[in-house]
């Protein structure tokens, strides 16, 4: 399988408008966020959508699948998403991939970096990452993983940026479509803050001081 079998481009369903500014119904906003990309709500209505595909697509693999949530970034999106799978037998192996770090928003390369996931050897591997942006992080795990005798190798994110690097990336699942602006929330940070907010959302230029 290559390449995204549905997308959806960053736009409320539920009525928000791209780009509408923070106050919403849902109560999506922080002092610090300039504008609301993604709201909770159309998220959480996404991640089950992608979970109920994702689960049909592996079907067959109930016992032979492993999810290896990318860190920190898709902490979030991961415990969601494997709540809404319907296999309940998986096996969950973080890994994590330095590129962006701390108030540095232009990416400067990806690199393994602490433990990688183990026994992969005939296993279903389905890498899910917060968002596609340079496709570096995807392509070394992709590699990586390959490498090590998994039965299949897929990607899923939540977000993809609409740059021509992440879009000729290869990736099975993509939740949103957004513009090519930084980000947070809902895992993403910025120096480490702001992974807790239940959206994803543009920073004011101060907050990025
Ligand atoms: P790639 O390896 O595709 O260049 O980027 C993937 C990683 O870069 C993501 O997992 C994330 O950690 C970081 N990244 C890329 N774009 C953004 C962004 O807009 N905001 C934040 N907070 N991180 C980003
Ligand atoms: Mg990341």
């Amino acid at each position: 399988m290559s390449g995204p079998r549905s997308n959806h481009a960053a736009e409320d369903r539920h009525g928000d408008r791209h780009g509408d500014r923070h106050e919403d119904r849902h109560g999506d906003r922080h002092e610090d966020v300039d504008r609301v990309l993604v709201s909770s709500a159309s998220i959480a209505a996404r991640v089950v959508e992608l979970a109920r595909q994702i689960g049909n697509d592996y079907a067959h693999a109930d016992g032979q699948l492993t999810v290896v949530p990318v860190m920190t970034g898709s902490l979030l999106f991961a415990a969601d998403f494997v709540r809404a799978l319907p296999q309940r037998r998986l096996r969950l192996q973080l890994t994590t991939v330095s590129s962006y770090g701390g108030k540095n928003t232009a990416s400067r390369g990806s690199s393994l970096a602490g433990a990688l996931p183990k026994h992969l050897e005939g296993h279903h591997v389905l890498i899910l990452d917060d968002i596609l942006d340079s496709g570096g992080t995807l392509r070394l795990l992709r590699a990586e993983f390959e490498s090590r005798g998994a039965a299949s190798v897929r990607a899923c994110v939540l977000l993809r940026k609409k740059i021509p690097s992440a879009l000729s990336t290869p990736c099975e699942y993509v939740g949103f479509d957004i513009d090519d602006e930084f980000v947070v929330g809902y895992g993403l940070d910025f120096d480490d803050l702001y992974r807790n907010l239940p959206f994803v959302g543009t920073l004011k230029p101060e907050a990025r001081a």
